[in-house]
């Protein structure tokens, strides 16, 4: 099962080999799929179009058709934004208890 839902914004929490992506990269989910060696969840991603060779690193599977990147390589953008705003509201608590 995909963690991700169609039209999600996500964002790269990995650099991909290939130079395709790097940390911080932010995408739309365009397409749910998965690796036909491993089962491993995979997502298309808005504005990558290219019919390519793909390989899964994780499992060394090698497959043709549209590129599609590993799930686990991104996490979705709200959250990663709810993290950054539990952290800075857990700042200003640390703050005012030590008033
Ligand atoms: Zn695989």
């Amino acid at each position: 099962m995909s963690k991700f839902k169609l039209g999600q914004e996500i964002v790269a929490i990995k650099y991909q080999p290939e130079g395709k992506f790097k940390k911080g990269d932010e995408f739309i989910v365009d397409g749910l799929s998965c690796c036909n060696k491993c089962g491993l969840p995979c997502v298309y991603l808005k504005g990558l179009y290219n019919n390519v060779r793909n390989i899964h690193s994780a499992c060394g599977g090698r497959f043709s058709g549209r590129e599609m990147f590993a799930e686990s390589d991104f996490a979705p953008k709200q959250s990663f934004a709810d993290s950054i705003c539990e952290k800075i509201a857990n700042d200003v608590e640390a703050e005012i208890g030590e008033v």
